[in-house]
């Protein structure tokens, strides 16, 4: 049994030129999907779109969130990768109040768990990688 066409059928489509979403009338198919479409507002006639598309601003936006959670999720492949390489046997208990942390030490934290330090900041700071980000911590704090 052919199936019914449903050319000629209205559907809501989002119209570019109403800037919202109308009823439109089929005009194209293309199997199950539903190509051009005309304006019941305007009489104009496109593509079909289902929804608003997304201006250029919210465009960059998903991109650049996208973007931020491939580089995540890299960030973490690379710490899982220099952990692996590290013993976690020996690694040293961060204690803020102790001193004598170096460049490459592996450090335990309470919250954030393994870190590496990659930057040793005067007698007090460092910068350590951890598996959500790098922070900056303090040490050879008077307690
Ligand atoms: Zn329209």
């Amino acid at each position: 049994m052919k199936k019914e066409s449903l050319t000629g059928r209205a559907i809501d489509s989002y119209c570019t030129a109403c800037e919202s979403m109308r009823p439109h009338t089929i005009m194209t198919m293309r199997g199950e999907n539903v190509l051009k479409v005309t304006c019941q507002t305007c009489a104009g006639t496109h593509k079909f779109l289902a929804a608003k598309p997304l201006g250029k601003a919210e465009q960059a936006k998903a991109r650049e969130a996208a973007a931020a959670t491939r580089r995540a999720e890299m960030r973490k492949a690379s710490f899982d990768e220099a952990l692996a390489q590290l013993n976690t046997n020996k690694a040293r208990e961060y204690n803020l109040a102790e001193g004598g942390y170096k460049i490459n030490d592996l450090i335990k934290h309470n919250v954030f768990g393994y870190g590496i330090v990659d930057e040793v900041e005067g007698r007090s700071k460092m910068i350590v990688r951890f598996r959500e980000g790098s922070r900056r911590l303090v040490f050879n704090y008077p307690v």
